[in-house]
């Protein structure tokens, strides 16, 4: 018998860890995921100790989704989760709570698209900037003296691919903090911690939670120094998640397992099918095997995620195609249950052609579809 009752064993799979992630000991008459405190304070006589005294610092709700997290991010290891109100809230945290004017940070330049406004604030204070792409590793080129390295693999939206273990190996060696954001292969797919990082980043607004209804992000770490600084800056900035939120995040991730393979097969069977489309260029989905990043990923990656990208000839085909879709909304963000696709370009942020399509897998049958995207760009060829 478990010496913790309802503790999956360290080598239990992705789908039972899943399901009881973070649950409580289990208590006579108490709900098995008890549900969201709504406390901005709580009962505090005498001396002002925690662990609950204001709702900027801490909430039982957090703890157990906190908890959960850190289970999957590094199953049987005393690890220090920090969830925040969005992805972005999690990353700010990381740069801001480890960067002061003088340290200079590495960044890739083909990343989420509001990283470079980051960057702007970063160099507002003082911190030098260095950007290269993820493919290729080329971050390692510009690593001598930085405080901190940035990774985000795969990169939204190109899905490109760096090898984490030799970059971190490599920023260690420099003296390096090393933080990934793990945002689109969530914990199932890949395992920051375990590759070497210092930070696992996520916004959870996408495939952890996947339901498209709400925003969150998080942080682990398994320094303990490193993780109380993150928290510092959630305290100071006030970037928590809604009690709610944290709630139904932690429902979600319940059916991850099912959700990431759905999905992970799903985008295969998609990628599977627009490789034989000749009006269809740039195809990149990691979990093809003759994807440019198919090898690097397969030795760090577990799933390859619900994300695939390709090009269309011009942006009114791109958009027709969008436009005949049935079964795929025309929805920015990506992960969620129900597909999404959209045009890159139109937001103007990323370095992507005008037929650039993002396409994200849901969980609906594959046959369904696969026939759904194929008859849209029989449709958009005219
Ligand atoms: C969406 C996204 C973010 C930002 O997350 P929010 O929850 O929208 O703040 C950061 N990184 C990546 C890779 C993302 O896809």
């Amino acid at each position: 018998m478990n010496a913790e009752h309802g503790v999956p064993p360290p080598q239990a799979g992705d789908g039972t860890r899943a399901v009881r992630a973070g649950l409580p000991e289990p208590v006579k008459y108490e709900p098995t995921l008890p549900g969201p405190v709504f406390a901005a304070h709580f009962h505090l006589p005498g001396e002002p100790t925690g662990p609950y005294t204001y709702g900027r610092d801490q909430n039982p709700t957090w703890t157990l989704l906190e908890r959960a997290i850190g289970e999957l991010e590094a199953p049987g290891e005393p690890v220090e989760t920090v969830t925040f109100a969005s992805g972005m809230a999690a990353i700010s945290a990381v740069l801001f709570s480890q960067l002061k004017a003088g340290d200079a940070v590495v960044l890739p330049d083909d990343g989420y698209q509001a990283l470079p406004l980051v960057r702007e604030r970063l160099e507002t204070y003082g911190v030098e900037v260095r950007t290269a792409p993820t493919g290729g590793d080329a971050q390692l080129s510009v690593l001598e003296g930085a405080r901190l390295l940035w990774i985000e693999t795969p990169s939204n939206p190109g899905l490109d691919v760096c090898d984490v273990r030799r970059l971190a190996k490599a920023a260690h060696v420099a003296g390096a903090l090393v933080a990934v954001d793990n945002t689109l292969a969530t914990p199932l797919g890949q395992r920051p911690l375990d590759l070497g990082a210092d930070f696992s980043v996520a916004s959870d607004t996408k495939g952890m939670t996947g339901h498209g209804d709400l925003l969150l992000g998080h942080v682990t770490c398994r320094d303990p120094r490193l993780a109380a600084g993150v928290r510092n800056w959630r305290k100071v900035v006030g970037a928590i998640p809604g009690p709610m939120e944290a709630w139904l995040a932690h429902r979600s991730l319940a059916t991850l397992q099912l959700r990431a393979d759905r999905q992970c097969a799903n985008a295969l069977a998609l990628a599977e099918a627009l490789s034989g489309r000749g009006e269809v260029t740039g195809l990149r989905y990691p979990g093809l095997p003759t994807d440019p990043s198919h090898k690097i990923a397969s030795l760090q990656m577990r799933r390859f995620g619900c994300v695939v990208s390709f090009v269309l000839p011009d942006r009114g085909h791109a958009e027709r195609f969008l436009g005949g879709l049935r079964l795929v909304d025309d929805a920015t963000s990506f992960g969620g249950v129900r597909s999404t696709a959209e045009r890159r370009g139109r937001w103007g942020g990323d370095a992507v052609p005008e037929g650039f399509i993002r396409l994200s897998a849901g969980a609906e049958d594959a046959d369904d579809l696969v026939a759904d995207v194929l008859r849209a760009l029989d449709g958009a060829g005219r």
